[in-house]
């Protein structure tokens, strides 16, 4: 099992990200429908855009999975057998073959009784949110039909070891190894519902665990006693993010078959890059893993180009400490911005482009290529739509056309070092 390269999943929060997973080395693609997955507030994905993401995926040879992982009170029950009838056809094919998910993802038992009465084609992997932390429960959920269970956040590595040695070869283990880390157990909290009536366990969090704290004494309203780790302030609840880029080893031996990505709120470009250096690190590491301890230094490097809030291992080497968690803000790091996808180029050599964030002419840029190349690139010309010529791109969502000093392919990413001011 552990000759067996492990699949690497991808978040996605609409088709283009999707695409762009799928491009920069997803094995398999994570989504969520507009209802009934957690992430509400993730753009998420109409029936169509499922069906030709799926499409999409499966023409590449990548899968596609479906969150449905809300804890489902009676009122969702109705709805949701509807909606799972709908995912196990979306579509059909050329061949008239139905288009659906490989798998859906679920933590309720009675979502996953529903899933299995009316999207019985389609496999089921249990979410994280059911807090599987032993392998009884992994048993447990295999006799039931399951293929995969998700692993509880809160695992050691030598936990999941144990877990291994202990379910049969067949049931596959699924782990967060790159991402944001919840400060409660696996998800498991009430932070934003008590806060603002916004519950996390059915997607609606308001990120509570970011905000700054202060204490209030009970007669003095209003008077806010800061509570200071240091000059900045204190936020108590604020998790580093998980980054295991530098134990694929590790990860392999102990037997997870599936190391996944936490953000379906991320863009294209956090997508892509972290997609393409864990694609780089697990490939370079089957093919030699010499190969992959010289290269650390790149994975760090190009890791380190998507926004994050410094990292840490989480619970995979032992239980974290305070140096775990970020007390003196609240921010991202951010090194690397966004400006757009390429959708097209013309036959004059033109990139046809949607603006995420303004660059000029005369800016020197960088453009991220699928396979694995950065090309540094200067703006030679920009164009708008109608072919009139422009300087910069300063509305977003803008269609232009640049011409670049190196030209670029379809699906490659334009990013660049971040100024102050970009988003
Ligand atoms: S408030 Fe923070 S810890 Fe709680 S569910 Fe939301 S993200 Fe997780």
């Amino acid at each position: 099992m552990k000759d067996t390269k492990p699949e690497l999943l991808i978040p996605a929060n609409c088709l283009e990200v999707l695409k762009v997973a799928v491009l920069y080395g997803a094995d398999a693609v994570y989504i969520g429908g507009e209802m009934y997955g957690l992430r509400a507030r993730a753009t998420n994905f109409s029936r169509a855009d499922m069906a030709e993401g799926i499409k999409f995926a499966h023409a590449h040879g990548k899968k596609v999975y479906v969150t449905t992982n809300i804890t489902a009170h009676n009122r969702h029950l109705s709805g949701l057998v509807d909606y799972l009838k709908e995912l196990s056809c979306l579509d059909v094919d050329e061949d008239g073959k139905p288009i659906r998910p490989d798998a859906l993802i679920v933590s309720d038992p009675g979502v996953f009784t529903l899933a299995k009465e009316h999207a019985p084609e389609i496999d089921i992997h249990i979410s994280t949110q059911a807090n599987n932390v032993n392998y009884l429960t992994y048993n447990f959920w295999h006799k039931l039909g399951a293929t995969r269970v998700v692993s509880a956040r809160e695992l050691s590595l030598e936990e999941i070891k144990g877990i291994r040695e202990n379910i049969p070869d067949e049931l596959e283990i699924e782990t967060f190894v790159h991402g944001a880390m919840c400060i409660s157990y696996s998800g498991r909290c009430l932070l934003s519902n008590y806060f603002t009536g916004r519950d996390a366990n059915l997607g609606a969090c308001t990120h509570p665990c970011r905000w700054k704290y202060y204490v209030t004494e009970e007669k003095r309203p209003g008077e806010y006693l800061p509570v200071f780790e240091d000059d900045d302030g204190t936020y108590i609840f604020n998790s580093k993010d998980l980054c295991m880029i530098e134990y694929i080893p590790e990860l392999v031996d102990a037997g997870i078959n599936s190391f996944k990505i936490e953000g379906r709120m991320k863009t294209a470009l956090y997508v892509a890059a972290v997609a393409r250096t864990y694609r780089k690190a697990i490939d370079d590491f089957f093919e030699d893993p010499a190969l992959y301890r010289k290269n650390l230094e790149l994975y760090r490097q190009e890791i380190s180009k998507c926004t994050y809030r410094q990292y840490t291992t989480g619970f995979f080497f032992n239980k974290p400490k305070a140096d775990a968690q970020i007390y003196d803000s609240n921010v991202y790091v951010k090194d690397y911005t966004f400006f757009g996808i390429i959708y097209e180029i013309t036959k004059d050599g033109y990139a046809l482009m949607e603006q995420r964030n303004k660059f000029c002419l005369g800016d020197v840029l960088e453009i991220m290529e699928p396979d694995g190349k950065n090309l540094s690139v200067k703006v030679l010309d920009m164009k708008d739509e109608e072919g009139n010529p422009i300087e910069s791109c300063p509305h977003p969502m803008q269609k232009f056309y640049v011409k670049f000093s190196e030209l670029p392919k379809t699906f490659d990413l334009v990013r660049g070092p971040s100024k102050s001011g970009d988003n």
